[in-house]
């Protein structure tokens, strides 16, 4: 299968700037000679004040990118404190996660809301980091397909085949996001498995084979090479792991050779 393979760091909202640029130069200078590694797409997703040095000290590595937490739900204007996706593209930055569950939870964002800003995203030429994922309770109700249905379909599937091409998803059940609660291979493979098939139906077997589908939730330097080993997972989102260069290189040479 040709899909790309994806590691991406969300170092969310930590580091100092000094810590910021000594990690982003730790995993640069790993990265540097690193043959294994450059076939692997790397994304560093750092907070906005520090997105033009890490797209700076990445440049360079071969694969290697920075992304945007989020951005705003409008294209500009009178929106104090938002940073829209035009302002993002314009410090080099080329991925733009959208829909992470902490967005979701604590900022009410709404599928709605992340269908306006996946227009958005794509608009200026960016690629969506799209994140999908159940909570314990929907999961113990067995309704974790339903959710996941619900989240793609209202968010991505207005999309024309083209489009939606260039989206990278990421399925990260909100039980497994920074809890050390891993979701096993099998829950993993199951999930993906079926976030394909959904997307087969409404595009088409060739459309679903070039989507990358990325894990997250507690992955690891330790579970990686398990999560990567499944047939429909394409790589990580990487919360805690991707704040240690060590650790995060160790997961980019997880995927089976
Ligand atoms: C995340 O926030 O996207 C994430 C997967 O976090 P963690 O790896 O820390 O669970």
């Amino acid at each position: 299968m040709n899909r790309k393979k994806i590691v991406a760091g969300n170092w969310k909202m930590n580091k100092l700037y000094s810590e910021a640029v000594e990690l982003v130069d730790e995993i640069t200078i790993a990265l540097k000679d690193d043959e294994k590694a450059d076939g692997i797409v790397k994304i560093l997703i750092p907070s906005f004040p520090y997105l033009r040095k890490v797209a700076r000290h990445s440049h360079g590595i071969k694969n290697m990118f920075t992304g945007a937490q989020n951005c705003a739900h409008e294209e500009g204007g009178a929106f104090t404190g938002e940073v829209s996706a035009a302002m993002i593209k314009s410090l080099g930055v080329s991925h733009v996660i959208i829909g992470h569950s902490e967005r979701r939870s604590y900022f009410h964002e709404t599928n709605e809301d992340l269908k306006k800003k996946v227009n958005i995203v794509l608009g200026q030429s960016l690629t969506p980091i799209f994140c999908v994922g159940e909570s314990e309770e929907k999961r113990h109700a067995k309704e974790h397909f339903a959710v996941i249905e619900k989240q793609i379909t209202d968010s991505l599937f207005h999309l024309p085949a083209t489009e939606f091409a260039k989206v990278v998803l990421a399925y990260e059940p909100v039980w497994a996001i920074g809890t050390g609660l891993t979701a096993t291979s099998h829950q993993a493979q199951e999930m993906h498995l079926f976030i394909r098939t959904l997307i087969e139906k409404k595009y088409g077997k060739e459309t679903a084979n070039m989507i990358s589908i990325l894990y997250g939730g507690s992955c690891n330097a330790k579970n990686a090479t398990e999560l990567f080993a499944c047939p429909d997972v394409d790589g990580g989102l990487i919360g805690g792991a991707s704040l240690v260069a060590k650790d995060f290189i160790t997961i980019i040479h997880s995927f089976p050779q």
